[in-house]
């Protein structure tokens, strides 16, 4: 008879990736006009790794001096050379770019993982190739923008802000630079406090790419840097991935201004199993849409709706599956779930748990060993939950599940876009009427059948509602950053 896993009673060899071949200074500069240079204040932020809490480097924190002079190279990048270059030129540099980043994806993975936490095997088999492949995708692009806009005029917006989050740090970046370089403009990039490196990694990239100064300038700091960047008058475009919170902010910032602006903000994803559904198959999705990556991603499928006749089942093999995952060392290559980015977010995290035990919900953690030191959260579900219960209203961004049944597909459907976000959903079911039925009635931007949390650079992504507008990736991520007429 099969043996049945008990809490903690096997154990796997540690399995850890190899740090020799990173190279992680003890300072950075801000990367303006194809230089390094010291931020104007002399100040600096300590980045530090989550599953240590040590610190892995000092970055300049730019105000608004500095900010002002990254748009300064990015405009005359822009007047001077990148809005005059052919288009295949433009085309071969952003290969350039991809080529260098898939050469050197392990020592991009481990530092990604380093400094903000996430599992080797997510930014190894994720984050870099999935980023590698977005400049591959739009440096096709570049000479053909023609052809994606038949009969429209097709010209670049100029100087384009962007400014991102922490959960996909070199991701992210990529989603951003490479259609804003393929449609001809320049950019100045602010990646997140937390995880600036793989961002300073890729300035490196570009200038070993040999791209014509100023064409990416990439300015670190925390929420005032950003705030500058928004607020420079010489910025055409503003594209920002984070918050809702922050997201109104810069919409109100920007209005009036004439800026184009894409936001792509918080979700709070419905994962919708049918009873005919392959329920070991949703199951792995499940876990997959919400705990590896220990729920930092805004698209992660935070609400799990069930129907009511599989509900044990479905139940009854998640926990059983959740006793196997382990958290632990990001670096080691058997990890599941790695650490939570910041101090900051695992207090948010534990609130949330704290709610919904005492919001009335039942809760259920796997008991796995956790680190002493840096940020760790047990995966988490919660059962008996209320449609109204703030941890299935609000983001919580953590490895923290909300369960509820369902009978009919009205209920689930109602249930499912009655929330203030509309990022992503995803279906569980045998039946191909009901995946039509669904898609078309769930507000939500992306809609995942019989699978979770899959990226392609040919799929735009985007929310509908409080989630944000705009759509990145594939042809729509292009208008983004293109004026037509
Ligand atoms: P998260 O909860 O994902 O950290 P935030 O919206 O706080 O989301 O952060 C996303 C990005 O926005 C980060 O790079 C952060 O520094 C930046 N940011 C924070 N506050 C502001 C602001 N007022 N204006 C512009 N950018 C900001």
């Amino acid at each position: 008879m099969a043996k049945r896993i008990k809490d903690n009673d096997w154990k796997l060899v540690p399995a850890p990736e190899s740090k020799d071949h990173v190279r992680i200074d003890a300072e950075y500069k801000l990367f303006i006009g194809g230089k390094w240079v010291a931020p104007k204040s002399g100040k600096y932020l300590d980045t530090i790794n989550p599953s240590s809490e040590q610190r892995l480097a000092r970055v300049a924190e730019a105000d608004a001096a500095d900010v002002d002079a990254a748009v300064k190279a990015a405009r005359k990048a822009y007047d001077t050379v990148w809005s005059k270059m052919p288009a295949p030129e433009r085309g071969k540099y952003i290969y350039r770019i991809a080529r260098l980043l898939q050469e050197k994806a392990r020592e991009f993975a481990v530092v990604e993982s380093m400094d903000g936490g996430k599992p080797i095997r997510e930014s190894r088999d994720f984050d870099i190739p999935v980023a590698a492949a977005h400049f591959f995708y739009y440096a096709g692009w570049a000479d053909k923008l023609q052809y994606a806009f038949p009969a429209r005029n097709v010209s670049p917006l100029g100087v384009a802000g962007q400014i991102i989050p922490w959960n996909f740090p070199l991701l992210m970046a990529a989603w951003k630079i490479a259609p804003a370089l393929a449609c001809g403009n320049t950019v100045v990039l602010k990646p997140a406090e937390t995880t600036p490196l793989t961002a300073l990694l890729l300035a490196e990239l570009i200038q070993e790419a040999e791209l014509p100064d100023g064409v990416v300038n990439i300015v670190t700091g925390a929420g005032a840097t950003g705030a500058a960047l928004v607020n420079h008058p010489d910025i055409n475009k503003i594209a920002f991935t984070g918050s809702t919170a922050v997201g109104k902010l810069i919409q109100r910032s920007v209005a009036g201004t004439g800026k184009k602006l894409t936001l792509e903000l918080g979700g709070k994803a419905p994962n919708i199993i049918f009873a005919d559904a392959t329920i070991d198959q949703a199951v792995e999705g499940i876990i997959n849409g919400i705990y590896f990556n220990q729920g930092h991603v805004c698209c992660a499928g935070s609400r799990l709706y069930v129907e009511e006749s599989v509900h044990d089942e479905v139940v009854r093999k998640l926990k059983h599956r959740m006793k196997s995952l382990v958290v632990g060392d990001p670096l080691d290559k058997n990890t599941d779930i790695g650490a939570i980015n910041s101090r900051e977010q695992l207090g948010t995290i534990n609130k949330y748990i704290k709610l919904g035990q005492q919001e009335g919900a039942d809760m259920y953690q796997s008991s796995c060993d956790l680190p002493g030191k840096g940020f760790w959260c047990r995966p988490t579900l919660f059962t008996n939950v209320a449609q109204s219960a703030r941890i299935t209203q609000e983001e919580i961004f953590g490895p923290v599940l909300a369960i509820q049944t369902f009978r009919t597909v009205d209920e689930v459907i109602q249930k499912a876009n009655n929330t203030p976000y509309g990022l992503s959903a995803g279906v569980w079911t045998d039946k191909g009427s009901k995946i039509f039925n669904l898609t078309s009635k769930l507000r939500a931007g992306v809609i995942w059948a019989n699978t979770f949390n899959k990226f392609d650079p040919t799929s735009p992504f985007g929310g509908y509602k409080e989630s944000g507008y705009g759509r990145e990736g594939g042809v729509h991520g292009l208008g983004a950053y293109l004026n037509l007429s």
